[in-house]
C-alpha cells in the first residue's frame, strides 16, 4: 500500500519537476533573448542619436576643415550643432567628429568636450565599429573600449559629402557604466516580468497537476493498487485454499480411516462364531479408541470451520462483542481442564498462577475471552515439545467498576524469530512450516485473537527467544459486577470440577412432549433421535418435506425440527406450506431450522423466513437441549438436576451395586461405554432388560417346545444384542451360539445349551433386580429375591 502511494507521489513529483525545469529553461532562454533585444535597442538608440547628429552636419564643410580652420565660422557651425546635441541628450558623454588620418587610422577633427577636448589631429582609439563607419555604415561598439577619457561604448555615424563619399564620422560616446546600467535595469525588469510569467506558469502547472495530473496519476495508482490487491488477494486465496484443503482433509481422512477400522472391527466380531469375552472386550476397546479419534477429528474440523466463519464475520464487521456476567474462577478452571490433558499428553508441565484477590463476578464477552486464552494456551502446548507451559492471571483496577485483566502464557517451546514477530497476526500466516508442517493449524488463531482484542479495547504483546520459548501477554478490560467475592485460591478448585470425559446427562425430560424431526438423511434422524432418547420426548420422523407436511397436518406437535437442504422440497418451502395450511394441526408450532449453513447472516435469513430458531449441524447435544427447553411448552419440560445446578458431576454408583452385577457376569464398564457413560441411561437399559425378561423367557420356551426354530432364532438374536448392550458378554456369546444353531436348525446344540443359557439369563436378571428393585417385571416376584452368587445354579 505504502509502496503504491510512493509510486504515485513519485510520478506526480516527476511531472511537476519536468514542468518546473521546462519553465526555468523557457525563462532562461527568454531572458537571454530579451537581453539581446535590450542590447539591440540600446545600440539602436545610440545609433539614432549618432545618426541624428551626423544628419545635421554638412559633409562638404566637414571634409574641408583642417587645423587652420579652428575658430572659423564653418568650424563653429559644426561645433555648435554638435554642442547642442551634447547638451540636450542627457545619456551621452561626449560627441565629436573624426576623419581618416590618411595612415589607416582616425583622428579628431573637433571635440565638443569643454574640459579636456581632443585636439585636431589627435588619434582616436580604433574599434571595428569605427572602421565600419569609416567605410560608410553607422555602427556601435559591441565591447567597451578605453582611452584617456574613460571606458566607453560609442556609436559612429558617417557624414557624406555631396559626392556621396565619407567626409567624416560623428562619434557619440556613452560611458560603459551607463551602458551596463541600461542593460541591467532593463534586463531586471524583463526578468521580473519573466519571473511573474514563471510563477504564473508554475501556478498553472500546479493547478493542472492537481486537477489533471494528480487525479490521473492517482487513478493509475488506484488501478495499480487494485491490480496488486487483486493479485495479493488471489495469492492469499490460493494459499488459503491449499492450506484449508490440507487442514480439512486431515481430519476428514481421520474420520474416514477410523470409521473404516470401526466397520472392520465390527464385522470381524460379528462374524466370529466362537467369540470369547477377552476377544470381544478387545474389539470393543479398539472400537472405543477409533470412535474417540473420530470424535477428535470431528472437533478439529469444526474448529477450523468455526475459525473461518469467525474470521469472515470479523472482516465483514459483523461480529459483535457481548457483555454478560461471567465467573472468572469458572473460566480459569475450564481453561485448566482444557489445557491440562493436552499438556499431559505431551509430557509437559502445566501450571496456573492466579491472583487470589481478583473479583470473581465480572462482565464481558466470556466466549471471546475464552477463545483468546484458549488459542494462546493451545498454541503454547502445540509449539512446545519439552518443558512447561505456565498460565498467569492478574489484574489491575482502572476504575471502581473496571478491571484490566492480564493473562500471560509462557512456554519453553520453539520460540519465534524476531523478524517473524510482525507476521504473527497476519491471517493465514504460519511460521517455520518446514518444522511445523505436522502441527495442526490454520494460521488464523492469532489473527482472530488480535482482532477480537482490538474490538474489546485490549491488546496483545509477544516476547520470544527463538529456540527457547515465548511469552504471550494480553490485557482485556472487563467490568466488575461485584468485588465482594474474589476468585480465592484457584488451585483448590482445579481438578475438582473436572468433567468425566465424554460423560453426558440430559438436562431435561419431556415425556409428554411430541416432536417431529425432518431430515432426508436417515442417519441424521438416528443421531437426533438418539441424542434426545434420554429426554423421553416422543419423536416422529419424516424423510422429506412432503412427508413432514402430511405429518404436521395430522398431528399437533409441540415442535418441528426441520432440515433445510432436502431434495424436491427444501425446509423453507415445507415450513411455508405448513404455516399456510389453515387446516394443518401444527401450523402454529415452533419450527426450528436444522442446517449446516453456518455462514454469516444465515440465522437472520432463516428467522426472516419464519423459522422460530436455528441450529447448526453437526448438532451439539447441549445446544439442542437448550433450544428445546426454550421452545417446548413449559409445562411439558421437567428439568433434571444436571440442568438446574448446571454441574457435570455424576452420582458415581456405589461399588457394591457394580460388584453385584460383575458377580453375575455383567461388566458395567462395557455397558456404560455403550451408553456414552451415561449412568442413568445404563440403569434405564438394565431396568428395561430385566422388565421384559419374563416375556422373553416365555417366548423362547414356547418356540423350543413348538420347535419353531425361525422365531427361536429371532428371540435369541434379540437376547444376544441386549445382553451385549448391558455388558453381559458371556450370555450374549451363548445367545449368539444358539442363534447360529437356530439359523442352521442345529437342534442338538439348542437342546444341549438352552437351559444353561436360560439359567444365565435368570442370574443376570436377578442381579439387576437386586440392584434396581423396580426392574422386577409385572407379576415377577423376584423383587423380594435377594440375589446371591449362590443362586447361580
Ligand atoms: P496456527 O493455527 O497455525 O497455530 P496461529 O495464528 O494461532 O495459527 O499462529 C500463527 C503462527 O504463529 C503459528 O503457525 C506458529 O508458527 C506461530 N506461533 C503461535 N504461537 C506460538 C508459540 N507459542 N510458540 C511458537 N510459535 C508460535
Amino acid at each position: 500500500m505504502t509502496s503504491k502511494n510512493n509510486l504515485s507521489t513519485k510520478i506526480i513529483i516527476l511531472v511537476e519537476c519536468i514542468l518546473l525545469i521546462s519553465s526555468i529553461l523557457f525563462c532562461t532562454v527568454s531572458v537571454y533573448r530579451a537581453k539581446m533585444g535590450i542590447r539591440r535597442a540600446i545600440n539602436q538608440r545610440m545609433l539614432d542619436i549618432a545618426n541624428c547628429a551626423s544628419g545635421s552636419i554638412n559633409g562638404d564643410i566637414l571634409k574641408a576643415i583642417d587645423s587652420d580652420d579652428i575658430g572659423s565660422p564653418e568650424y563653429n557651425e559644426i561645433y555648435n550643432t554638435l554642442t547642442i546635441f551634447r547638451d540636450n541628450v542627457g545619456e551621452l558623454e561626449y560627441v565629436y567628429s573624426i576623419k581618416e588620418d590618411g595612415k589607416g587610422g582616425y583622428m579628431f577633427v573637433m571635440d565638443t568636450d569643454p574640459n579636456d577636448p581632443g585636439a585636431y589631429g589627435d588619434s582616436v582609439t580604433y574599434t571595428e565599429a569605427l572602421d565600419k563607419a569609416g567605410h560608410g555604415t553607422a555602427a556601435v561598439d559591441t565591447v567597451p573600449y578605453s582611452d584617456a577619457w574613460g571606458e566607453f561604448y560609442s556609436a559612429y555615424s558617417p557624414v557624406f559629402d555631396s559626392s556621396g563619399k565619407v567626409a567624416g564620422i560623428i562619434t557619440v560616446d556613452f560611458s560603459e557604466d551607463w551602458y551596463e546600467d541600461q542593460l541591467s535595469s532593463q534586463t531586471r525588469s524583463t526578468i521580473s516580468g519573466h519571473f511573474v510569467i514563471l510563477l504564473f506558469t508554475l501556478m498553472v502547472a500546479a493547478f493542472l497537476s492537481f486537477t489533471t495530473v494528480r487525479p490521473f496519476v492517482r487513478m493509475q495508482g488506484r488501478l495499480l493498487e487494485g491490480k496488486m490487491r487483486a493479485e495479493s488477494a488471489n495469492n492469499a486465496k490460493s494459499d488459503f485454499l491449499a492450506n484449508m484443503s490440507h487442514e480439512i482433509r486431515t481430519p476428514i481422512n481421520a474420520v474416514l480411516g477410523m470409521n473404516e477400522m470401526i466397520l472392520r472391527e465390527y464385522s470381524q466380531t460379528e462374524e466370529n462364531d466362537s467369540l470369547d469375552v477377552p476377544t470381544a472386550r478387545k474389539a470393543l476397546d479398539n472400537i472405543g479408541t477409533y470412535s474417540e479419534d473420530v470424535r477428535k477429528a470431528g472437533h478439529n474440523l469444526l474448529a477450523i470451520v468455526n475459525d473461518i466463519l469467525d474470521f469472515s464475520k470479523i472482516e465483514a464487521g459483523r461480529l459483535d462483542i457481548a457483555d454478560a456476567p461471567f465467573s472468572l474462577s469458572s473460566l480459569i478452571v475450564d481453561l485448566n481442564n482444557m489445557t491440562l490433558f493436552k499438556a499431559q499428553d505431551k509430557d509437559l508441565e502445566f501450571s496456573i498462577e492466579a491472583d487470589s484477590s481478583l473479583p470473581d463476578a465480572l462482565s464481558g464477552d466470556e466466549v471471546r475471552i475464552r477463545q483468546i486464552l484458549t488459542n494462546l494456551l493451545n498454541n503454547a502446548v502445540k509449539y512446545t515439545d519439552r518443558g512447561s507451559v505456565r498460565f498467569m492471571i492478574s489484574g489491575e483496577k482502572t476504575s471502581d467498576d473496571t478491571l484490566l485483566l492480564k493473562a500471560v502464557v509462557r512456554d519453553t517451546g520453539i520460540g519465534i524469530r524476531p523478524e517473524d514477530i510482525d507476521k504473527l497476526f497476519t491471517k493465514f500466516e504460519r511460521l517455520e512450516m518446514q518444522h511445523n508442517s505436522t502441527v495442526e493449524g490454520t494460521g488464523l488463531g492469532l489473527a482472530i485473537t488480535k482482532r477480537l482484542l482490538d474490538m474489546m479495547g485490549g491488546n496483545i504483546n509477544v516476547d520470544s527467544t527463538y529456540g527457547k520459548g515465548s511469552v504471550f501477554s494480553v490485557r482485556i478490560p472487563v467490568k466488575i459486577i461485584s468485588s465482594d467475592k474474589t476468585i480465592g485460591n484457584i488451585q483448590a478448585h482445579l481438578g475438582m470440577d473436572t468433567p468425566k470425559v465424554g460423560a453426558y446427562h440430559e438436562s431435561f425430560r419431556a415425556p409428554n412432549a411430541h416432536i417431529l424431526v425432518v431430515d432426508d438423511t436417515k442417519i441424521n434422524l438416528t443421531v437426533v433421535v438418539n441424542l434426545l432418547k434420554s429426554t423421553q420426548i416422543k419423536i416422529d420422523t419424516a424423510t422429506s418435506g412432503a412427508e413432514a407436511i402430511r405429518k404436521a397436518a395430522a398431528n399437533l406437535y409441540d415442535l418441528i425440527l426441520m432440515d433445510q437442504r432436502m431434495p424436491e422440497m427444501d425446509g423453507t418451502e415445507a415450513l411455508h406450506r405448513i404455516r399456510d395450511d389453515a387446516y394443518s394441526a401444527s401450523n402454529r408450532v415452533p419450527v426450528i431450522c436444522l442446517t449446516a449453513d453456518a455462514v454469516m447472516g444465515a440465522k437472520d435469513r432463516y428467522i426472516a423466513e419464519g423459522f422460530s430458531d436455528y441450529i447448526t449441524k453437526p448438532i451439539d447435544s447441549t445446544s439442542l437441549e437448550k433450544m428445546l427447553i426454550r421452545h417446548l411448552p413449559e409445562d411439558k419440560v421437567i428439568k433434571t438436576v444436571a440442568e438446574v445446578t448446571d454441574t457435570v458431576s455424576v452420582d458415581i454408583p456405589v461399588s457394591d451395586d457394580w460388584g453385584t452385577l460383575r458377580l453375575a457376569g455383567i461388566d458395567p464398564q462395557t455397558g456404560l461405554h455403550y451408553c456414552k457413560d451415561n449412568e442413568e441411561l445404563y440403569r434405564g437399559l438394565l431396568k428395561e432388560y430385566a422388565t421384559i425378561k419374563a416375556e422373553k423367557t416365555e417366548d423362547l420356551n414356547r418356540c423350543l417346545a413348538e420347535e419353531n426354530w425361525q422365531d427361536y432364532g429371532v428371540y435369541v438374536h434379540s437376547l444376544k444384542s441386549t445382553s451385549k448392550m448391558i455388558g453381559a458378554a458371556d450370555l450374549s456369546a451363548q445367545a449368539l451360539k444358539l442363534e447360529t444353531a437356530a439359523n442352521n436348525e442345529d437342534i442338538d446344540t439348542i437342546r444341549a445349551e438352552h437351559d444353561d443359557m436360560m439359567t444365565k439369563y435368570e442370574v443376570v436378571t436377578r442381579a439387576i433386580i437386586s440392584v434396581i428393585p423396580e426392574a422386577a417385571g409385572p407379576g415377577d416376584d423376584r423383587d423380594v429375591i435377594e440375589f446371591s452368587p449362590a443362586s447361580d445354579k
